[in-house]
């Protein structure tokens, strides 16, 4: 497609194709990109050209705060970043310990119920998620979460679904 890219540490010429690319930058395991333009060079550098990521962070956060189990701390830390908070304005907001965020985040204890849902609704209210999908969160999905953490199954996303939409 006529893309042309040196390579920074040797400025060879890289090649580029289209892959699947598990998105760990993002702190979560489970999020899977499909068809990102990775460059390679022989030298073994390798460059993952991720398009548009705060629109694709938003996308994340929209599917974790949906999500019918509790959040886990990874979860919650990959939220709270995208909010722009620190831990310790997470505390001050929650009214919590900077302490137990960190407990939290480490899954060294889970949030209580009441807490886990108002990171939820603290992150509808920061990314100004529409009034319609807040009340089919706050009224259908919260009172479907279950009890246990579980794993939630690889996020598959295509570039379509997160480029066109706003941050
Ligand atoms: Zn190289």
């Amino acid at each position: 497609m006529g893309v042309e890219m040196k390579c920074r540490k040797c400025k060879g010429q890289m090649t580029i194709t289209a892959d699947d690319h598990r998105y760990r930058e993002s702190g979560l395991e489970n999020v899977v990109l499909k068809g990102i333009d990775i460059f390679r060079c022989d030298c073994g550098e390798r460059i993952v050209s991720v398009p548009r990521v705060p629109e694709l962070n938003a996308l994340i956060g929209e599917n974790l705060i949906r999500k019918d189990s509790p959040l886990a701390g990874n979860e919650i830390r990959f939220l709270r970043k995208n909010m722009g908070f620190t831990g310790k304005r997470l505390s001050e907001i929650m009214g919590v310990d900077n302490a137990t965020i960190s407990r939290w985040e480490r899954d060294f204890q889970q949030p209580a119920k009441a807490h886990d849902h108002f990171i939820r609704l603290l992150y509808i209210t920061e990314k100004r998620v529409s009034a319609d999908q807040a009340k089919q969160i706050v009224e259908s999905v919260f009172p479907e979460i279950k009890q246990e953490i579980k794993d939630m199954p690889d996020m598959i996303l295509n570039p379509a679904a997160w480029t066109t939409r706003p941050a």
